[in-house]
């Protein structure tokens, strides 16, 4: 039994197939062998031992849609082809990526019978870890990553030897600020219910709702999530994973600090005929001074006023209030994000043996999806330029595909035309007039503003038929993405793309007497410095870069990322979220059919319309279609081949564009397929 389910692929018929299946309780269903996993919103057992030994060396399509099927095929390959893998998991907030990535890392742990199991251990539980750092209740997931994902699980004979991991894009805004009913990062809340008393007293912390950066959202509860009991896997997480004792309290003096940095508050003095912010009181920058072993005089000095250098004198400029409050955020926004991809790093240290050379790996993408909001931003660009250089990398994945089968089928193909999205992807990101591209240009330009930025854009690419004005003086330019039109806001643009790590706090952080503390910005620094050799005096020089930006950043790991993914065989596994409202085995059919567009499911079905899209094996086309034969008896000497082509004709010779016959199937236009259809019909 075969469970390839839509060989035909239009819209309607992935729809229907998928709601029925899904109504049956079955959330997987293969399309050719892209595999759609419908959020069930409740837990079935079928991720068991059971499971993943009864799909264990199972070709696709022997037993039904499952992820182990694909994880299973993926290793299989990557044994016997000696091939890289990679498993690119795409959908919207809440539409099962993260769940889907832990059973595909659960299949592999256990499948690995023979290998290490530490090693596997450590593997697996770095994602409560990654987890409790980088992610936090949205509206649209209690558990939603607030980072992208690539994880490489390193194999050697069929046994894991190790594994690494890359993140992009931490949500940064969010640990200073959160929307209604939002949380910041899970791990704050977690410290903060499972710390005793003398812990917290040691930490100079409370509870949650008494600081700032916490209690924005409202609420400090998830139902359903025990805080407390995080807080205790996470640290048996540290423990497996070789977190010292020295490590484990900075983390949670850093974490202590950027709440006591939120709490800072400032007045307004007027000197001179201006705002100047001074520090309303000094028990929070103690505490933080305390903590992270800091002199209090220079703490104060970064959220009070801006250095500047000249001919060997420092200059200190006094920041009024808007200011002051920015760099207070900018303090608590360096430490947690440095401190994450430190964690990232130190995970990677231990989990990341040695022993990677000559192994093959099987790799899994964790990337958010396409965003479409009432108010666009500079994250949906940045998101949605990912998305679209996915989708680039899946088109021509499926044209080849396409390619193989075709010429598998020694079918004729020369006059198929597919047409991709690089001309998104060449406005957005292509040098030297794309969107990002004059963004950063912009960007290190003193006198820009967002205005000058956008005025700039539409003198470059009104004349772009993907690219939109609006009709109003708004602020705002359209983007025609593969997913649909999106309008973007150009507010704040400039200041999130310079917001990098300030130089400034990074300096400071540096100077700490906390060695663990100041080795992780060292760190940092020491890779922001390239080393070059001067010409003049044949000796190593260290140049400070132009300051980097975060479109540059982003675009440059995306790069890396694809360039990565271009040397594995890829898997393709689509999360739809059924409803808005998290609700079990409830399927909304608008909700879904967007997802289709946006995953790319779509714009899948329109390359294989460009060319016969429907494929029919011979015996089951002859079956299907016999009675057009008129009654006319099949001959001996006739191989199937003759009998498609007698059914075929039938129709006449206006038609002999509409359809070839390959190899092992008939391959026709979808048109031609419904006239089949229609006269087998009326013939029955
Ligand atoms: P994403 O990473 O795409 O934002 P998640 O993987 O965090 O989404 O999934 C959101 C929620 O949906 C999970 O917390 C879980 O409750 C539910 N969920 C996702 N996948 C499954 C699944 N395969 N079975 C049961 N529930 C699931
Ligand atoms: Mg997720």
């Amino acid at each position: 039994m075969f469970y390839y389910i839509f060989s035909d692929l239009n819209e309607h018929s992935i729809l229907d197939n998928l709601k029925s299946r899904y109504g049956r309780g079955l959330i997987y269903t293969y399309t050719g062998s892209i595999l759609v996993a419908v959020n069930p919103y409740k837990m079935f057992n079928i991720y068991g031992l059971d499971m993943v030994k009864r799909y264990e060396g199972k070709p696709l399509g022997e037993l039904p849609p499952h992820l182990f099927a694909i994880g299973s095929v993926s290793y299989t390959k990557m044994i016997k082809d000696n091939e890289n893998q990679v498993l690119i998991i795409s959908g919207e907030s809440g539409a099962g990526k993260t769940e889907s990535t832990k059973l595909v890392m659960q299949y592999l742990a256990a499948v690995n019978r023979s290998g290490n199991n530490l090693i596997t251990e450590q593997i697996l539980e770095a994602n409560p870890l990654l987890e409790s750092f980088g992610n936090a209740k949205t509206i649209r997931n209690d558990n939603s990553s607030r980072f992208g994902k690539y994880i490489e699980v390193f194999f050697k004979n069929g046994a894991i030897v190790g594994a690494k991991t890359a993140e992009y894009l931490l949500e940064k805004s969010r640990i200073v600020t959160q929307a209604p009913e939002e949380r910041n990062y899970h791990v704050f809340y977690e410290m903060l219910e499972e710390l005793s008393d003398e812990q917290k007293a040691k930490y100079g912390l409370q509870t949650a709702p008494k600081y700032f950066y916490l209690n924005q959202g409202g609420s400090a509860l998830i139902r359903g999530r025990d805080d407390a009991d995080n807080y205790r896997k996470l640290t048996a997480a540290m423990d497996i994973l070789n977190f010292e004792r020295q490590e484990q309290e900075t983390i949670v003096k850093i974490l202590a600090s950027v709440l006591h940095i939120g709490n800072v508050y400032f007045k307004v003095v007027q000197e001179n005929n201006h705002d100047r912010a001074e520090l309303g009181s000094d028990a929070e920058i103690k505490w933080v001074a305390h903590l992270l072993d800091l002199s209090e005089d220079w703490l104060k000095q970064a959220l009070t006023s801006k250095v500047t250098e000249a001919r060997g004198d420092r200059f200190y400029t006094p920041y009024n209030l808007d200011q002051a409050l920015d760099a207070r955020d900018a303090v608590a926004k360096a430490l947690y994000c440095r401190m994450f991809s430190w964690l990232v790093e130190r995970i990677n240290m231990i989990i990341c043996r040695a022993e990677r050379e000559k192994s093959t790996s099987l790799a899994v993408l964790d990337i958010f999806g396409f965003e479409d909001f009432h108010f666009n931003s500079f994250e949906q660009l940045c998101i949605n330029y990912a998305n679209e250089t996915l989708q680039f990398f899946f088109n021509q994945h499926i044209f080849r595909l396409e390619q193989k089968e075709y010429s598998k089928e020694k079918i004729r193909w020369e006059h198929i035309e597919f047409k991709d999205n690089q001309p998104t992807i060449d406005l957005v990101a292509t040098k030297p007039a794309g969107i990002l591209h004059i963004l950063d240009d912009e960007s290190n330009f003193p006198q820009a503003t967002d205005n000058s930025f956008l005025e700039k854009c539409h003198f470059h690419h009104s004349g772009n038929e993907l690219y939109d004005k609006p009709r109003m003086s708004d602020p705002e330019f359209y983007v025609v993405h593969y997913a649909g039109k999106i309008k973007y806001n150009v507010q704040h643009f400039l200041e999130k793309n310079k917001d990098t790590l300030r130089s400034d706090v990074i300096e400071l952080m540096c100077e700490s007497k906390n060695q663990i503390l100041s080795q992780m910005f060292k760190d940092h620094r020491d890779r922001l410095i390239t080393k070059t050799l001067s010409k003049t005096t044949g000796r190593y020089v260290t140049v400070k870069p132009r300051t980097t930006t975060v479109a540059a950043s982003f675009n440059e790991s995306l790069l890396s990322l694809i360039d990565t993914m271009s040397r594995c065989n890829p898997f393709f596994v689509r999360c739809i979220k059924p409803n808005a409202q998290k609700a079990p085995m409830t399927f909304e059919d608008i909700v879904v059919l967007d997802q289709l567009r946006y995953t790319g499911m779509l714009e899948t079905i329109r390359i294989r319309k460009m060319g016969y899209p429907v494929r029919i094996k011979f015996p089951h086309f002859i079956e299907r279609y016999r009675c057009l034969m008129k009654g006319e008896p099949i001959r001996s000497n006739q191989v199937p081949w003759d009998v498609c082509k007698v059914i075929l004709q039938s129709q006449g010779p206006e038609f002999k564009d509409e359809y070839q016959i390959g190899a092992t199937k008939v391959f026709m236009k979808e048109a031609f397929e419904s006239r089949l259809d229609t006269a087998a019909g009326a013939i029955k």
